[in-house]
């Protein structure tokens, strides 16, 4: 059988375990067609409401979950050979992941031109002071690496976690625990009490999962009720190489990655992770997803030494979707405005989004955010490109929830690869489903 027929029956089966979830995301694509926000504002506003209930909801317990999981998972992996090799595989693959997602966006977006069809929309006057900007910054370069940098340090861990700010506080932890796992058994009674932070989150999660339904319809009604239906026309062919790419990502890149450097099957992986997959399209948020890919990948036979180490940092870092969707927007804008593309500008674009994405918070619109990094990295602001941005915010949350679901589905590809490596995998319980200990 093929792999992608292979894919498609994972899928399903993944479905029909979490018919409910999917139930939600249909009712709510119906529900949100039937009743855009423009003539009903009342029943989005309502459907805002429930939908943000739920995202809060499980945003509540991934704080708690992250450094929990990351004290475990660096004590548990003990010495620090065996950390330095897992981090550095991590960043090895979350690297060819990302690369291919760049490339790919780029290589659509260079064929299928979308931003040509903005371009009728955009005087030639400001085109024209777009296309000087560009050329004055690729004479002087001129990113500014270092204070990005120093707001990545943090100097105050409370302040960090206080504002959900995810880089500052991963590498807080990281030290925090990896300091602990230096000072030997001193540390039991941190760790236990760590231990016993991860085990209660993790049932909490489990009763959020109980909302996940009717959670992931009101987010999905919602966001497509709010969709610039009018814009669609004009941008079609970006929405089109946006899904072209990210389905490349999900059905070519990952199931090649897996059979290249591992044995996990990748039906069986994505039938493992379809409640993940599900909730990340509906909250658009790779953060909040966080516990449920971690609670998907444990339960089904990745041990807790790496899904406490991979997974969060991988949340936080690796945003391969965001990456190929941010190389696509830049490039669409400098179609649209008729700037000239030279191959060096093109690396430069998918270079600059390989670090924007990874800067992106995993909260809905980062990666619309960031994507001043980009920008800013080829001599354009985002407010210059008003007209441009306007068609991009016409799909933005559709976009969003798009690459979402690629970000979080690569992080559990990662941790399935690497725990492949390390031998940290159960196969006897990913191979087969039905001795899944069921999430709801
Ligand atoms: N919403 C994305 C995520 O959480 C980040 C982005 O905006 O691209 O993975």
């Amino acid at each position: 059988m093929g792999i992608h027929m292979q894919i498609l029956i994972a899928i399903l089966l993944g479905i029909k375990r979490n018919w409910h979830i999917f139930f939600g995301l249909i009712a709510g694509i119906i529900v949100g067609i039937l009743f855009p926000s423009s003539s009903y504002p009342t029943i989005n506003k309502v459907l805002n409401f429930l939908g943000q209930g739920f995202i809060n909801i499980i945003q509540m317990v991934v704080i708690p979950l992250v450094i929990s999981a990351i004290v475990i998972g660096v004590s548990n992996i003990g010495d620090n050979k065996q950390l330095a090799k897992f981090g550095k595989k991590m960043i090895f693959y979350y690297l060819i992941i990302t690369t291919a997602a760049v490339a790919i966006g780029a290589i659509l977006a260079l064929i299928f031109k979308p931003g040509l069809g903005a371009q009728d929309f955009i005087s030639s006057d400001v085109a024209a002071q777009m296309q000087g900007y560009v050329a004055g910054a690729i004479a002087e370069q001129k990113a500014n690496m270092s204070g990005m940098i120093l707001d990545m340090i943090p100097s105050n861990p409370f302040s960090s976690l206080a504002s959900g700010n995810m880089i500052p506080i991963i590498i807080f932890v990281l030290t925090f625990a990896i300091a602990l796992a230096k000072v030997g058994e001193i540390n039991r009674p941190v760790v236990s009490f760590f231990e016993s932070v991860f085990a209660a989150t993790m049932k909490v999660t489990d009763w959020i999962m109980y909302l996940a339904a009717p959670g992931v319809f009101a987010l999905t009604a919602s966001s497509v009720a709010s969709f610039g239906m009018e814009m669609f026309g004009e941008v079609w062919k970006y929405f089109l190489v946006i899904v072209l790419g990210l389905a490349i990502q999900f059905f070519i890149v990952y199931p090649l990655l897996m059979k290249i450097f591992s044995k996990v099957p990748v039906g069986k992986l994505y039938t493992a992770i379809t409640e993940a997959i599900m909730v990340a399209f509906g909250t658009a948020s790779s953060s909040a997803t966080l516990p449920l890919t971690i609670t998907c990948c444990e339960k089904r036979g990745i041990s807790n030494k790496i899904c406490s180490f991979v997974l969060p940092l991988g949340a936080t870092l690796n945003m391969d979707g965001t990456a190929l969707v941010q190389t696509v927007a830049v490039i669409f804008l400098t179609q649209a405005y008729g700037i000239d593309l030279s191959l060096g500008l093109i690396i430069q674009i998918a270079v600059l989004a390989m670090i924007a994405s990874s800067t992106s918070a995993g909260i809905p619109g980062a990666g619309l955010i960031t994507i001043a990094l980009v920008l800013n990295g080829i001599g354009l602001a985002p407010d210059q490109l008003v007209v441009g941005f306007s068609f991009l915010f016409a799909l933005e949350r559709l976009a969003d929830m798009l690459r979402s679901t690629v970000n979080v589905a690569s992080d559990a590809v990662v941790a399935a690869i690497i725990a492949d490596n390390e031998n940290e995998i159960n196969y006897d319980l990913l191979n087969n489903p039905d001795g899944y200990k069921e999430i709801v």
